[in-house]
């Protein structure tokens, strides 16, 4: 089963548990293993680092002095998904312009291991 760290005493939790067995703090919303409610670190607020902070798109009252929330999202995490997402795309797209330009030579190799197949298999 996954684990996560227990933002306030830090120690391996069950990642759908929904509070922690160890010091107590709640780590789901509304009782919910779906709905994680991330906290912040001592002295620290979740905006400063949310997507939704540097993007102005958050409405929420307790912005930008989140000290728990729903909806956060680390700002790193979303930047390291979308350069993840570019990267295996760009690859999708080199494998696809190399196939087309070598198309003949696909085509040549196909029927040569048609040949082969085709001399293995009546001698
Ligand atoms: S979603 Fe939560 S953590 Fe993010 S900016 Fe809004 S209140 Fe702050
Ligand atoms: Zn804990």
């Amino acid at each position: 089963m996954a684990k996560i760290s227990c933002p306030q005493c830090h120690q391996q939790v069950d990642s759908q548990a929904i509070t922690c067995p160890y010091c107590r703090t709640t780590l789901k919303a509304y009782g919910h293993p779906g709905i994680t409610l991330h906290r912040a670190a001592k002295g620290t607020y979740l905006c400063d680092t949310c997507t939704y902070h540097v993007d102005d798109s958050c409405t929420f009252p307790q912005r930008p002095y989140a000290k728990d929330c729903t909806l956060y999202q680390n700002i790193a995490d979303r930047n390291a998904q979308i350069e993840e997402q570019k990267s295996s795309n760009n690859f999708d797209a080199s494998i696809k312009s190399w196939i087309k330009r070598n198309q003949a030579l696909i085509l040549i190799l196909g029927l040569l291991l048609i040949c082969l197949l085709f001399v293995i298999f009546t001698s």
